[in-house]
């Protein structure tokens, strides 16, 4: 039997990796998202049927930065209309975080310790609020969907409030963020490739808010609903087969390449070499675990991996084509772990 080990987790801090794309003062991104971001098409696993029928949706909350049911009733409403499956959506309410724990927690380490996962046969995404305010480590930040390494998932800092902005326009910016993960605004034609041009639409990069309408009693915004080119975008991504190497093992989204395979969670890449009869799944979870608890408890950072389950030659083999991988902690991964192999044991 080959036996599957984890070699020493390797916890880097990599500034370059984890820096979100740069924007100009209009939101819009100077450069286009790179290729690791894109080539895959990750978003397809949760607009399409094939290969899952449903979708679920994991609410996780700091108590007392829950979501409203409303809001969240709205998203669902969103991915069963711009969404092909035909065994449902279903959003839950998951874990309540006590305040305590989040008081000193990187959000890192928060989704990394309270992220489920799908139960079988469904695509996923993730949905953490929490509030920056109780936590004096941490910056206030936009609300954001997460495009890489984990495409599925969503943070909302509830301490990013504007005047009100935060907590009356909820329902809209989920909506927008959940619509990121599944395709709109995907096409440069209409936007830079993450958001779209269309001044009115919902997935501009900016709200357009008028706080005095809310004592008037009406909607503070015009962006209220997708422009017909995000619409299209959505409706084209329904039709388009979702690639073959991809799916979801255990809440890991993986991609199956030749002799390797790449296991992502938020801030996570785990490169396993080999067979993919032996992923590593339970034990990655264990590990993410630990490394939640332990190093990146109190401040972020990314988490490089690699296992295996080769003889030496197919290890070898899989190690040069992972070098060749287009996203660059994979790169990384492999450099690493054959700088490792060829660095004599301790002694
Ligand atoms: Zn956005
Ligand atoms: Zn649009």
């Amino acid at each position: 039997m080959v036996m599957t080990r984890i070699t020493g987790l390797i916890l880097a801090l990599l500034a370059v990796l984890l820096t979100g794309c740069a924007t100009g003062p209009d939101g819009f991104l100077k450069e286009p998202l790179p290729q690791e971001v894109t080539f895959w098409q990750p978003w397809l696993l949760n607009s399409v049927r094939a290969p899952y029928r449903k979708l679920y949706v994991e609410v996780d909350a700091v108590q007392g930065a829950e979501p409203s049911r409303a809001w969240l009733d709205e998203m669902a409403r969103f991915l069963k209309t711009q969404c092909d499956k035909p065994d449902g959506v279903r959003v839950v309410a998951s874990d309540r975080i006590p305040p305590a724990e989040a008081a000193s927690a990187s959000i890192t380490s928060l989704a990394l310790r309270y992220l489920d996962g799908p139960p079988a046969g469904s695509a996923f995404l993730y949905i953490l609020y929490y509030n920056s305010a109780l936590n004096p480590a941490l910056k206030t930040s936009n609300p954001h969907a997460v495009v890489f390494p984990y495409p599925c998932a969503v943070f909302v800092d509830r301490n990013y409030n504007e005047a009100g902005f935060g907590d009356v326009l909820g329902g809209l910016i989920l909506k927008h963020e959940a619509a990121h993960l599944v395709g709109a605004a995907r096409n440069p034609g209409h936007g830079d490739g993450a958001h779209c041009r269309n001044r009115h639409c919902l997935m501009n990069p900016a709200f357009l808010y008028a706080p005095e309408m809310v004592a008037l009693g009406m909607v503070p915004t015009p962006q209220t609903e997708f422009c017909p080119d995000c619409l299209a975008d959505m409706a084209r991504w329904r039709t388009t087969p979702a690639p073959a190497n991809l799916r979801f093992d255990g809440p890991f989204l993986s991609r199956r390449e030749q002799g390797y395979t790449v296991m992502t969670l938020p801030n996570t890449v785990h490169l396993h070499l080999g067979s993919t009869a032996s992923l590593p799944v339970a034990q990655m979870r264990e590990a993410v675990r630990q490394a939640a608890a332990g190093p990146l408890r109190s401040r972020e950072g990314f988490i490089l991996s690699v296992s295996s389950s080769g003889d030496p030659m197919t290890e070898r083999f899989a190690l040069q084509l992972a070098a060749r991988d287009p996203a660059a902690p994979v790169r990384q991964a492999a450099k690493l772990y054959t700088t490792a192999r060829l660095a004599p044991p301790p002694s």
